[in-house]
C-alpha cells in the first residue's frame, strides 16, 4: 500500500550523489549481484517512478519552465503524461515481455529437444539524454532498462540544468541509488562516462555527438541505441481540409518552440495550395498564441544564446524566400516568433541543417514527383508528414521515400503511440523504443536450446558423427 510505502522510504538513508567512476562500479555490481533481475524488483522500481512522476509536477514543471519556459500545460501533456504511459505499459505487460518465448525445433533437433528465448538484461548501461524534453527523454528510456532488469547511469544534459538537477534529487528519493544513478556534467563528463566498458548506450541528441558515442562503445563492442534527429518534412496536397492541415502544422513546429526532434523542418507544396495553405497557418497560429506570441503564456523560448545565435544567424544568411510570417526576435528574451519563409530556394541555408527551432521554410514544388525527389535527395528523416485525402497520393510517397517513421494527416502524435517503435532510420538514428521495444532495446535474446541425452534420438542423429558414410546421405 501506499502507506507502507512511505514508511520504506522514510527508514531509507538519504543515498548520496556518486563520481562518475564509482557510479560505473556501483551500477556494474549490483547488476552482477543479480538484484535487478527479480521481477518483483523492476515493478516495484516502475511503480516508485510513476510516483515521482505523480506527485512531483510542480517541481518539474517549475525546472522546465527555467530552462525552456515550457508552459505546465506542455509538460505535463508532453512530458509528464508520455512519461507515465510509458511506465503504465511496462508494468501492465512485464510478465509477458520477460517470459521465455518458446519456439517450435526445426526437423533437426525435432526428438527430444526443447527451444526457447531468454529474456535476459544485457547489464550495466548508460544512458545520455537531451535537453528540449528533459523528463521523457531520460525516462522513456530509463523504463526499458528498469524493465529489463538493467543497471543504469543516467547522464541528462547540461543545457537544461534545472531540468537535471531536479531528477538527481528526485531520482535518489525515489529510485534504488544502486542500480540508477544520475551524473551531472557535460562533454568532460560524458566523455569520461564513456571510457567505461557498458553492455548497451542509450543515446539521444545530435548526430555529429552520435558519432563520438558510436567511436567510444567500438572500443568495447557495446551495443547501441542511437535516437538522432534531420529534417523532416511535411507535404501539403491540395487534397486536404486545409484549415485543419494548418493547424496541425502550427502545432507540430510551436510546440516547445519548434525544438523538437520530429517537428516538422519544412513544408512542401504547389504554390497554388500555398495561396491558400498561408493564410489558414498564420490563422492557426493566431488561434494559438494571438497576435503578439512573445506575450502569451503557452508559447515557449529557445533554449539558451547559443541556440538563439545559430537560428537568427540561419534566418539572417538565408538569402532567398519571404518572410510572410512571424519573423520578430528578441536577443533578451530569447524569443523567436513562429516564423514562416515562403519559396525558400532548394539549396539555401535553411534547408542544410536540421533547424529546431520555430523557423519554418516552404519549398514550392511542381508536383508531388518533385517533392518525392526533393526529399529523397536528402538525408533519411526522423519523421515524414503527408496531408492528403488521396490515399493513393499517399501510397506513393510511403512507397518512394524513407524515414524513421511517417504520419499521415497528423505531425508528432506517433511519438505519443506505445505501440510503435520510435526511432530513425541511417542518420536519423538506429534502433528504436517506446513500449514493448523499450524492454527489447536494454534485453538480450539468449538463444537457448535444452537437449535430453534418449539414445533413440542420438541413434537419428547418428549420421553427424564421422567416419562417414556417404551413400546414406539424402540431400
Ligand atoms: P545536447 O546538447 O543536450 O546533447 C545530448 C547529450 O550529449 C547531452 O547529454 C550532452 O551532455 C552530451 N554531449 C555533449 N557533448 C558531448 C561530447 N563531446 N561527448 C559526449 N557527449 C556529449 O542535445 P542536442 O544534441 O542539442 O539535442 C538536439 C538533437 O537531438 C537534435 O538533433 C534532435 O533532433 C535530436 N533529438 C532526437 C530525439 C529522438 O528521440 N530521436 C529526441 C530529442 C532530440
Amino acid at each position: 500500500s501506499d502507506a507502507e510505502i512511505l514508511q520504506v522510504r522514510k527508514k531509507q538513508t538519504p543515498a548520496q550523489p556518486q563520481s562518475s567512476g564509482t557510479a560505473v562500479e556501483t551500477g556494474r555490481q549490483t547488476f552482477k549481484s543479480g538484484h535487478t533481475k527479480p521481477l518483483k524488483f523492476r515493478r516495484h522500481q516502475l511503480e516508485q517512478l510513476w510516483r515521482l512522476l505523480d506527485e512531483n509536477v510542480e517541481l518539474l514543471s517549475e525546472a522546465l519552465y527555467k530552462d525552456l519556459r515550457k508552459s505546465n500545460h506542455e509538460t505535463v501533456i508532453g512530458e509528464i503524461i508520455p512519461s507515465k504511459e510509458e511506465i503504465n505499459d511496462a508494468l501492465k505487460h512485464l510478465d509477458e515481455w520477460a517470459k521465455d518465448e518458446y519456439v517450435k525445433p526445426s526437423l533437426v533437433n525435432q526428438i527430444g529437444t526443447k527451444c526457447l528465448v531468454r529474456k535476459e538484461p544485457k547489464g550495466s548501461t548508460l544512458i545520455i539524454s537531451p535537453w528540449n524534453y528533459p523528463l521523457f527523454l531520460t525516462i522513456g528510456p530509463l523504463v526499458g532498462a528498469i524493465a529489463a532488469g538493467c543497471t543504469a547511469v543516467i547522464k541528462p544534459s547540461e543545457v537544461a540544468p534545472h531540468s537535471a538537477k531536479v531528477m538527481s534529487e528526485l531520482f535518489l528519493r525515489y529510485l534504488d541509488s544502486r542500480a540508477y544513478i544520475v551524473i551531472n556534467g557535460a562533454a568532460h563528463e560524458t566523455t569520461k562516462l564513456l571510457e567505461h566498458k557498458w553492455d548497451h548506450i542509450f543515446y539521444t541528441g545530435n548526430g555529429s555527438i552520435a558519432k563520438i558515442i558510436m567511436k567510444a562503445a567500438s572500443q568495447h563492442l557495446t551495443s547501441l541505441t542511437l535516437e538522432l534527429g534531420g529534417k523532416s518534412p511535411a507535404i501539403i496536397d491540395e487534397n486536404t481540409n486545409i484549415k485543419i492541415a494548418a493547424k496541425r502544422i502550427a502545432f507540430g513546429k510551436s510546440f516547445n518552440a519548434g525544438q523538437t526532434c520530429v517537428a516538422p523542418d519544412y513544408l512542401l507544396m504547389t504554390e497554388k495550395v500555398e495561396e491558400k495553405f498561408m493564410p489558414a497557418l498564420k490563422e492557426a497560429l493566431e488561434g494559438m498564441f494571438g497576435t503578439n506570441p512573445q506575450k502569451s503564456p503557452d508559447y515557449g523560448r529557445v533554449v539558451n544564446h547559443r541556440h538563439y545565435q545559430r537560428l537568427t544567424k540561419v534566418l539572417n544568411e538565408n538569402q532567398s524566400g519571404e518572410i510572410v510570417i512571424g519573423g520578430q526576435t528578441d536577443e533578451k528574451d530569447l524569443y523567436i516568433a513562429p516564423t514562416v519563409v515562403s519559396n525558400v530556394d532548394r539549396e539555401d541555408k535553411l534547408m542544410e541543417d536540421e533547424i529546431f527551432g520555430p523557423i519554418l521554410p516552404v519549398i514550392r514544388v511542381a508536383d508531388i514527383d518533385d517533392a518525392i525527389e526533393y526529399i529523397n535527395s536528402k538525408d533519411d528523416s526522423l519523421a515524414l508528414y503527408v496531408f492528403t485525402s488521396n490515399n493513393k497520393l499517399a501510397k506513393k510517397v510511403l512507397d518512394s521515400t524513407r524515414s524513421g517513421g511517417v504520419v499521415i494527416n497528423d505531425t508528432l502524435m506517433h511519438v505519443a503511440e506505445g505501440a510503435l517503435p520510435f526511432g530513425g532510420i541511417g542518420p536519423s538514428g538506429m534502433g528504436s523504443y517506446h513500449g514493448k521495444k523499450s524492454f527489447d532495446a536494454f534485453t538480450h535474446e539468449r538463444s537457448t536450446m535444452i537437449k535430453n541425452v534418449n539414445p533413440v534420438g542420438e541413434a537419428l542423429m547418428a549420421v553427424r558423427y564421422a567416419p562417414y558414410n556417404t551413400t546414406n546421405l539424402r540431400v
